[in-house]
């Protein structure tokens, strides 16, 4: 039987997470002085004067319905940057544990590993930017205690084969977690099917993308119950805000508003794609399932700068392990786009440089 106790740090069997008054009392009550609140209201007005519901349960129960997974499956953090520091918090000793990662990748499970003080192991990914998975699975030892794989990848763009994520969650010991902030984009390959048979397997979702709501700050980790609960027991207490519930509990049921969204952008990729394969000094642009494109120039560093002098900022990655001369550019709107192509001297809509339009 999987239990993420057996997996996590000893000292976290015993401790005992905050409580508050309301955590005790089930019945109706109507005058709340356990909490040193202002009872008058917020100087703002708009009722933020009362402390959120810290087990999230209204958020848990919309989400678990979107996501169709048990909410005791669900921890739902402050972006799933939260989840991935509370999983290394949770999971890994410092000094002797360590993580695995796979440049690459998303930049902060390394860095959520030092600030942790746990070593962060490199397995890079192949060439064409697939999982190495004899390579991965050849360097786990009994103190990999997390795997972070990335599908769709940052900043590569590409999903990775579920088969081969699998293959690695059966290897691994510890938890393996896949983040799927980019899963929206993709066709498929998600790995959220297969939590049922890998129960080591945390899948991380993030509303910063797709849904268009990376200001409101919430992201999911959805898991094994036992990892779910531990989560929960050693997040902040409050650390999704009201706000940030209020708008969850609003965007959860808008799949409709998040399809159209991702429509568009995938469309856009299309577009901006087929433009920037002519665009000057542009040697790759890689296939996306995501909302941007990695681009490798023939001279990454000045074209970023030039396209800075313009205004338009895009995300230097010429410097990283197998991106050399890559530039990660996000999905803009159509007039975005253009104002990218017109800085990069490319052609637009007809051919015509847009320059000159
Ligand atoms: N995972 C990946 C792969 C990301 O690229 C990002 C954001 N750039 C995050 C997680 C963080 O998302 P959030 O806004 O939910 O913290």
């Amino acid at each position: 039987m999987f239990d993420a106790l057996d997996l996590a740090r000893p000292h976290l069997r015993d401790v005992q997470p905050y409580t508050s008054a309301r955590d005790d009392f089930t019945g109706e009550a109507h005058v709340y002085l356990d909490a040193n609140e202002n009872p008058f209201g917020s100087v703002t007005g708009g009722g933020l004067n009362r402390y959120p519901d810290p087990h999230h349960r209204r958020v848990k129960s919309r989400l678990a319905e979107t996501l169709g997974v048990g909410t005791e499956a669900l921890f739902v953090g402050n972006g799933s940057d939260e989840a991935i520091d509370l999983l290394i918090h949770a999971f890994c000793e410092p000094g002797s544990d360590h993580v695995l990662v796979t440049p690459p990748t998303y930049g902060m499970y390394a860095v959520t590993a030092a600030v942790n003080d746990v070593e962060a192991r490199e397995v890079l990914l192949n060439r064409d930017y697939t999982l190495n998975v004899p390579a991965v699975i050849g360097a786990l030892t009994a103190e990999t205690k997390l795997v972070f794989l990335c599908s769709p990848n940052n900043p590569t763009g590409n999903l990775q084969d579920p088969e081969a994520i699998a293959a690695v969650a059966r290897a691994a010991a510890g938890l393996v977690v896949v983040d799927e902030a980019y899963i929206d984009f993709a066709p498929h390959g998600s790995v959220l099917p297969r939590l049922g048979d890998l129960p080591n397997l945390v899948v991380l979702r993030t509303f910063s993308k797709a849904w268009g709501m990376a200001a409101a700050r919430v992201g999911i980790a959805v898991a094994h119950p036992s990892v779910a609960a531990l989560l929960g027991r050693i997040k902040l207490p409050y650390n999704l805000s009201q706000p940030a519930q209020d708008a969850i509990m609003d965007a959860a049921g808008r799949v409709q508003e998040r399809d159209r969204f991702v429509d568009l952008i995938v469309a856009e990729r299309a577009w901006l794609a087929a433009r920037l394969v002519s665009a000057p000094g542009v040697e790759i642009v890689h296939p996306s399932d995501a909302n941007f494109l990695l681009v490798r120039f023939t001279d990454a560093p000045t074209t970023y700068a030039r396209l800075a002098a313009e205004g338009v900022i895009v995300r230097d990655r010429s410097r990283v392990a197998l991106c050399e001369g890559g530039l990660r550019i996000t999905i803009g709107t159509r007039d975005e786009n253009r104002e990218l192509l017109r800085a990069l001297g490319a052609s637009g809509d007809n051919g015509v440089p847009t320059a000159t339009r």
